[in-house]
């Protein structure tokens, strides 16, 4: 998709900090980083958010999850702890309409998120 910002990096069209690359996924540096370590997992196929899969994409989900586990090892953030999320639609939080994981890590987080 030619419009959606992950769909270039994902094709390479637009440049990005490649953490991990997969066959079906994604993992680079988020460009505006929330925390010392804020990497973004996508599927590379283009889905609007976690709210646009369905049981098909079972799979898909599962290798996301663990490809932002295997994100979280290559970051080093892996022994002290992260946190992952999925922001999905407007009242989500969610910016960029490509599913998305964020995996955030490097400083103790708060809960609940805002
Ligand atoms: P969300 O608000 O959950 O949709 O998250 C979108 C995230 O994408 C934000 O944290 C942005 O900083 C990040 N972002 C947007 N464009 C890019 C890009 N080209 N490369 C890396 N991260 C990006
Ligand atoms: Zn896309």
């Amino acid at each position: 998709m030619e419009s959606c910002p992950f769909c270039r990096v994902a094709e390479g069209k637009a440049q990005a900090r490649v953490v991990f690359d997969g066959d079906e996924v994604l993992a680079f540096h988020d460009i505006a980083p929330r925390a010392p370590v804020h990497v973004l997992v996508i599927p590379r196929r283009h889905i609007v958010s976690l709210a646009h899969t369905s049981q098909g994409d079972r799979d898909l989900l599962g290798t996301l999850l663990a490809a932002a586990a295997e994100a979280a090892r290559q970051t080093g953030i892996a022994d002290s702890g992260y946190r992952v999320v999925a922001n999905s639609g407007a009242e989500g939080g969610q910016t960029v309409a490509h599913l998305h994981l964020h995996v955030l890590g490097g400083r103790p987080m708060g809960w609940p998120p805002g």
